[in-house]
């Protein structure tokens, strides 16, 4: 039994009548589209759980009220799915997409991405969309006939959100779009902002809850400071934390009603109907250009006054000392490394410790660390 499809799917959104279905055959399940399968199979592996204890901008041990990668991708997933519903999209697509958008990020986010793509500059570098490929392709072991999720078509190039020019033509069919300068479907456009809209504001949430950035200092944002506004205006006797949670709620009910807005002008504006047309066309998800601004205007206060924060850099410094340390020690002495993860040939070297550091969580760096360098670790 095949679950009905999904009422309302408009003519250009991925379906599984028009999907280019999984490298290795599989027969249908039961009860469940393809897409949901696929989520499933993202929800069930190990590095999905992994993204409990990896972080994007605060590391791990610094509270438990911060995102993590894990809550991050649940946000996205919230917020693309509203998204989908109205454009008519295909909902359990961004769902899966969303799931696995983070599922190659190495531990210690931005600073650990950095650091590992520095160690890796001679052997290919290090790209944190191929690495979530990876997992998805090669990296998973759980099913008896085929390396990794095996995961429809679609939901891999939703993953593969960017590419360099050099890895695409290695990858066959899901790199090509890069090559010839296509578009990837709406679904995987949309997910893309979903996770810009989730990042954006939770930023923003962690970033007061820290103490690192004040509201005073957001009142010159002007989307931060004009939602703040109307908040105090719908609820005079409310502060602290509720205005706070109000105005980022504003915030993001404002952002995805102007992307659902400017997005259906975009598609009716390029005559798009069907798959097809989506993938020569410009990008077509998108905000309208006010919004845009506004976006452009947080996103460098967030940068400024955030992420270069004195005390986020000194935890990106230890971050980034960590993996390099890690990736020497590798490097030099390559015993060092666990079993499932010793080079079969000298060719696999540098990927296999990358593949095994992208997959550390930051405690578990932390611990290999003290493991591999301190005189009493074990
Ligand atoms: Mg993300």
């Amino acid at each position: 039994m095949n679950t009905p499809p999904m009422a309302n799917l408009a003519n250009y959104a991925v379906s599984e009548n028009n999907s280019r279905g999984r490298i290795v055959k599989e027969m249908p399940s039961f009860g469940r589209s393809e897409f949901q399968r696929d989520r499933d199979r993202i929800i069930h592996s190990a590095a999905f759980r992994r993204l409990e204890y990896k972080t994007q901008v605060f590391v791990n041990h610094e509270g438990d009220l911060f995102r993590t990668r894990l809550t991050h991708s649940l946000e996205v997933a919230q917020i693309g799915r509203s998204i989908a519903r109205n454009l008519q999209l295909n909902e359990d697509l961004v769902e899966a997409i969303s799931l696995a958008h983070d599922l190659g990020h190495t531990p210690f986010g931005h600073a650990g991405q950095e650091a590992l793509n520095e160690c890796m500059k001679d052997h290919n570098g290090f790209e944190h969309n191929l690495q979530s490929l990876r997992v998805v392709d090669t990296l998973e072991e759980k099913y008896g006939g085929f390396n990794g999720l095996n995961l429809s078509f679609e939901t891999r190039e939703g993953i593969l959100k960017h590419c360099s020019k050099n890895n695409a033509k290695k990858l066959g069919d899901i790199g090509k779009r890069f090559l010839t300068n296509q578009r990837p479907s709406l679904e995987a456009q949309l997910t893309n902002i979903a996770d810009e809209i989730a990042y954006n504001n939770h930023d923003v949430d962690d970033g007061l809850r820290s103490g690192l950035i004040t509201l005073e200092e957001l009142k010159q944002v002007s989307i931060f400071s004009h939602h703040l506004t109307m908040s105090k205006k719908l609820y005079p006797r409310i502060s602290g934390r509720k205005l706070i949670h109000e105005t980022i709620r504003s915030m993001i009910n404002t952002l995805v009603s102007d992307l659902i807005k400017q997005s259906t002008i975009n598609i009716k504006d390029s005559q798009i109907s069907n798959l097809k047309d989506v993938s020569v066309a410009p990008t077509l998800i998108g905000f309208s250009e006010r919004t845009k601004k506004e976006q452009q205007e947080l996103k460098k206060f967030l940068r400024n006054k955030l992420y270069k924060h004195f005390k986020v850099a000194r935890m990106s410094s230890k971050a980034q000392h960590t993996i390099k340390m890690l990736f020497n020690a590798f490097s030099e002495n390559t015993q060092l490394l666990p079993k499932e993860y010793q080079i079969k040939s000298n060719k696999d070297k540098y990927q296999s410790i990358a593949d095994y550091i992208a997959g550390m969580t930051d405690r578990y760096a932390i611990r290999e660390y003290k493991r591999l360098f301190a005189v009493e670790g074990n």
